[in-house]
């Protein structure tokens, strides 16, 4: 099988290797690589989106010939060629040398979504980030892995909040031919399409394929003319609220990505689902393995010994359950295969608490896989009080074999290259391949505070301007109402206390939480000589209403002038604007309604770049906070209103602690006190949640047992 490298056009013969560093997203997490393509143009990479294959595409011959003549330049390119060269070629990493050798089949690690670049949008939140980061690290770490997934032609929605502040979608077509994504071939050279077994009339799934460092991933799109139109939509969008389609997308996912793999003749040892999505992915591997000549049983309990899953969340929603009629519909051709009857097949996914609720993806995902997790300690403890009823009704609830691996962000990723310089200075140059070392990260305590607060006001500085050069150019475009450019940002000052508060706009999140008690909030807000603002971002789902009303109410607080335009709404939230907002807050804000957070990863990001996390105690805070890092408020069981007993927390931590403390500016202007939570934030957070440590424990836990089983 044959990779497309995409050719690129125009390019000198000197600086060929351009191409190959835009066909791997390694330079999307090195600032070098990056700064590459920003060099020869600053204004066409920005209208790039930041995109290398598509800039290298619209640059003028004469800007890469220019540049293949100058000797600053070359020798920054021959530096940085070395380097990915390098990368790629290195073979003593951690996995060889604490693991195994690369001996064996790899690990294939499927989820039905990933966030990885701003110009690849295939990503819905968190779910998506967290895959994401994974595999950077898992390229890091030299993980022998290849990942599988969607590539949503029309998977991005963007935000734009009509003036009554009801959010509308507009999809964005992806060009496929204009990212970093190359066409998988097949002998004949055409693009590799594969059919999804058992499906009548026939599902075609065309293969692309992502460099994500050293490991692959491969992206499928059922958008083809040989598909009729219902078989032609199953992959446009992350998420389809259609059960039926849902259910098609499933089967796409875990059934046609296995033979997706099987096609291109790779062999895996270990499967890893995050999340259940592609939970069906374990039924092509019993089958394949009965095939093989095994019994049921038999193939059965090789593949459970060989499985991790990765439970995400708690919320109904985010678990889907399908009827047995459908399933029924889609499957009544696949359990023969299995020798299985349809009852028994149906048993593998019942809920023992509801027996005729249907087929429960995360129950199946459990029971398949002998190695299972949530995603923080407090969330596998949740996990298992949710499931023990569900899928192990004898076995007491500390006995459900759900251990845990709390979620890490991918440190190279997320932390601010400014930052990122000033970390060089005190931790010494070797701190970013040695990250997760608690002990380095003591040196935090030798940054000046001068430098940490004037790194850091910079930064906040770089996030106003930057959202109001937004706002302007929706105002000269549309030529929204003024109360709509206040709303978005107009009115931020770079002086006062700043709170971010981004992420999906689901309903448990509460992100209206802070609004509870409004006069308390409007003191807050407008107090004359210590007033806080707050910055709101985040979208809803296409089909969330209620989510849209949280939103919305938001939007209208942002436009109402009584809180005095401390309230920014910014549009568009994606990982662009979460780079901006977690490296540029004061405070990241976290106010969910426990225990629904199972982790939560976007205060690990602020707090690597000194944004101290303030919330409540759920997810991976329960482990995070320490006394002395940030903020913790929330009672575990309030009795009356959760929402008002949790504002009032909030508040008063406010009121009491955070304002008075970030306003205690001595004489050289520095609030030394802050500037103590910040770096406590920073060298407690950093290591412990990072993807480096996460992966690690992921390979201790289960990789390394289950490869002895493969
Ligand atoms: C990190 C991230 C998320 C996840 O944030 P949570 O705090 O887990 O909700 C969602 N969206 C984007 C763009 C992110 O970068």
């Amino acid at each position: 099988m044959k990779i497309k490298q995409r050719v690129l056009p125009k390019l000198p013969q000197r600086l060929n290797g351009l191409g190959e560093v835009a066909a791997n997203l390694w330079w999307s997490w090195h600032p070098a690589a990056r700064m590459l393509f920003k060099m020869l143009d600053r204004q066409i990479w920005k209208e790039s989106n930041h995109n290398p294959v598509k800039m290298l595409n619209e640059l003028p011959t004469e800007v890469l010939q220019a540049a293949a003549r100058n000797p600053d330049y070359l020798r920054y390119y021959d530096e940085v060629l070395a380097q990915f060269r390098h990368y790629l070629e290195a073979k003593e990493g951690y996995f060889s040398k604490h693991v195994a050798d690369s001996n064996h089949y790899p690990i294939a690690y499927f989820s039905a979504e990933y966030g990885l670049h701003h110009s690849l949008p295939f990503y819905a939140g968190g779910l998506g980030f967290l895959a994401g980061d994974y595999i950077k690290e898992c390229s890091d770490l030299e993980v022998p892995l290849v990942a599988v997934g969607f590539m949503y032609p029309r998977g991005y929605v963007h935000q734009h909040i009509r003036e009554d502040g009801w959010q509308e979608n507009i999809d964005e077509i992806l060009d496929r031919d204009a990212a970093s994504i190359f066409r998988v071939l097949n002998e004949a050279g055409e693009q590799l399409v594969v059919k999804v077994p058992f499906m009548e009339p026939s599902i075609h799934v065309a293969v692309w394929r992502i460099e994500i460092g050293c490991i692959p991933l491969y992206l499928m799109d059922t958008d083809l003319e040989i598909n009729d139109p219902w078989n032609r939509r199953i992959s446009q969008h992350l998420y389809i609220s259609d059960i039926e389609q849902r259910l098609r997308q499933e089967i796409v996912l875990g059934i046609g990505g296995s033979q997706v793999l099987a096609s291109l003749g790779i062999k895996h040892s270990v499967l890893h689902l995050n999340e259940g999505h592609a939970a069906f992915a374990l039924l092509e591997r019993i089958r394949e393995r009965m095939e093989g000549g095994m019994k049921y049983e038999e193939a059965l309990e090789q593949v459970r010994k060989t499985s991790v899953f990765t439970t995400h969340t708690p919320v109904a929603a985010g678990n889907d359950v399908f009827s047995f009629e459908l399933m029924a519909k889609y499957f009544h051709a696949y359990w023969p295969a299995l020798g299985l009857s349809r009852d028994a097949f149906f048993q593998l996914g019942i809920s023992f608490k509801e027996p005729n609720a249907g087929f429960n993806m995360t129950a199946f995902a459990l029971r398949l896989s002998g190695h299972r997790n949530g995603v923080s300690k407090r969330h596998a403890k949740v996990a298992r009080r949710l499931w023990q009823p569900l899928c192990w009704p004898e076995a007491p609830e500390m006995n459900v074999p759900i251990d845990y691996v709390t979620n890490g962000v991918h440190v190279p990723t997320w932390i601010e290259p400014k930052m990122e310089l000033l970390f060089n200075r005190y931790l010494g140059a070797g701190w970013l391949a040695d990250h997760d070392n608690e002990a380095l990260w003591e040196l935090i305590d030798t940054i000046p505070d001068e430098e940490l607060w004037k790194a850091h006001y910079w930064l906040k500085i770089k996030l106003i301007d930057e959202i109001r050069e937004r706002i302007r150019q929706r105002w000269a475009q549309d030529h929204v109402n003024l109360s709509v450019v206040r709303a978005g940002g107009t009115l931020l000052d770079h002086s006062v206390l700043t709170l971010g508060f981004a992420r999906r706009f689901s309903t448990y999140k509460r992100a209206d939480l802070i609004f509870y008690d409004l006069g308390r909030l409007k003191k807050l807000l407008n107090d004359r000589w210590r007033p806080i603002q707050i910055i709101f971002a985040g979208k809803a789902h296409p089909a969330d209403d209620p989510g849209k009303r949280i939103l919305q109410k938001i939007f209208k607080a942002a436009l109402d002038p009584e809180l005095g335009g401390r309230i920014a709404f910014v549009e568009e939230y994606g990982e662009q604007l979460a780079q901006y907002l977690v490296h540029g807050v004061d405070v990241w804000l976290n106010n969910p309604l426990p225990p629904m957070e199972a982790c939560g990863t976007s205060g690990m990001k602020a707090a690597l770049n000194g944004v101290p996390h303030l919330s409540i105690v759920d997810g991976w805070w329960a482990e995070g906070f320490n006394g002395k890092n940030g903020w913790a408020f929330g009672q575990q069981e309030v009795s009356g209103s959760r929402d008002q007993a949790d504002a009032e927390a909030l508040y008063e931590i406010l009121e009491k602690e955070i304002v008075p403390l970030y306003y205690n500016v001595s004489d050289d202007g520095i609030p030394h006190d802050w500037v103590k939570v910040m770096k406590e934030s920073i060298k407690s957070n950093a290591p412990r949640f990072s993807a480096r440590r996460m992966v690690k424990e992921y390979i201790a836990k289960f990789y390394t047992g289950a490869l002895k089983e493969a």
